[in-house]
């Protein structure tokens, strides 16, 4: 007998709501809507974002690999923003109800909730080609949130982690390789930099996460700063498994390659010392890779895009 919503809720979801802190969780799962209250003196920042099969993500992607990646796409929102998640919410389309999908997918997206301290209280469940919609809740002291449009003359301009490594893994998976090979698990298994995000309050002035590529994003702090951003080719961490491409594919890839949820920000010189230790703190690569410069848009001498560039999964409609 196929299951029924309820069931199927309350088999694979309604467990979801006590593996973070159930911090603030007045009403969870199984009301008409959730009631949460927020720590006394603090902003909600909210972001959601919707991850269609066969756009967002290859449709033959395991299900325990779309249960992480809907979270930590989300999650990645809030590390940009220096919030601190709290909780979320989930609205599935299926095709059908696939007990072993639901499983694996109940399995990946839960383990990184348990990690990220975050409780699912509600959602929806319909019937349809498979899309997933997280919407994720954080709180922040106010005005500390770090923003797109706080960037100023003169910062330095840094990045979080290997940027460019998920698009060559995506583009290896695709000619079949293992899952297991670094580059293929950096676009398997994307880690929100939320510890990092909150490190930097105080000391960014500005930051992102990488999504649809590092020069579009960092383009976007520099639209929304009204300034200019310079990336120094020479500063961009293209060894290891980039380093068997050719430079121009490499720095292609770590520019526009997509997917890799590492966050891009800017700060001041003198927050250099205490930004490098808090990277290390948490283990966590970190590199300035340029300046913040007047005029507007982000370029990279030496480098320029590909007429034709490939399509990543992670493209969206506007990209
Ligand atoms: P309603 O008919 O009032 O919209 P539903 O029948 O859709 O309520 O949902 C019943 C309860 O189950 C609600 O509390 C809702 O938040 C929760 N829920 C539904 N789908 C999901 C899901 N995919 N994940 C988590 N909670 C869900
Ligand atoms: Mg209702």
């Amino acid at each position: 007998m196929p299951l029924s919503e309820f069931q199927l809720i309350a088999r694979y979801f309604s467990g979801l709501t006590a593996v973070g802190p159930t911090e603030g969780v007045v009403l969870g799962i199984g009301d008409d809507a959730a009631i949460l209250r927020l720590p006394p003196g603090e902003d909600l920042v909210v972001s959601i974002d919707t991850l269609v099969s066969g756009v967002h993500f290859p449709a033959s992607l395991s299900p325990r690999a779309i249960g992480h990646r809907a979270l930590a796409v989300n999650l990645s929102d809030l590390a940009a923003m220096g919030a601190r998640p709290m909780w979320f919410t989930l609205a599935l389309t299926l095709p059908d109800a696939n007990e072993p999908w639901l499983a694996g997918f109940a399995e990946g997206l839960g383990q990184l909730a348990h990690r990220a301290g975050i409780a699912l209280v509600g959602g929806d469940t319909t019937r349809g080609p498979l899309s997933i919609t997280i919407q994720v809740h954080g709180v922040a002291t106010p005005d500390a949130a770090l923003r797109r449009d706080g960037a100023r003359l003169g910062d330095e301009l840094w990045v979080t982690g290997r940027p460019g490594l998920a698009a060559l893994g995506l583009r290896l998976l695709q000619s079949g390789a293992r899952e297991n090979d670094p580059a293929c698990a950096a676009f398997l298994w994307p880690e929100p930099r939320v510890a990092m995000g909150r490190a930097l309050l105080g000391l960014a002035t500005a930051a992102i996460d990488v999504s649809d590529g590092l020069l579009a994003d960092a383009g976007h702090i520099a639209e929304r700063s009204g300034c200019g951003v310079e990336i120094d080719a020479a500063c961009l961490p293209l060894e290891a498994e980039l380093a068997v491409l050719s430079r121009e594919d490499a720095l292609a890839l770590c520019l526009t390659g997509g997917d890799d949820y590492e966050l891009c920000f800017t700060a001041p010189a003198t927050a250099a010392a205490l930004i490098e230790s808090a990277a290390e703190n948490l283990g966590l690569p970190c590199r300035r890779i340029g300046r913040v410069v007047e005029g507007s848009g982000a370029r990279c001498a030496g480098f320029r895009p590909a007429r034709t560039g490939f399509q990543h999964f992670g493209a969206s409609i506007d990209a």
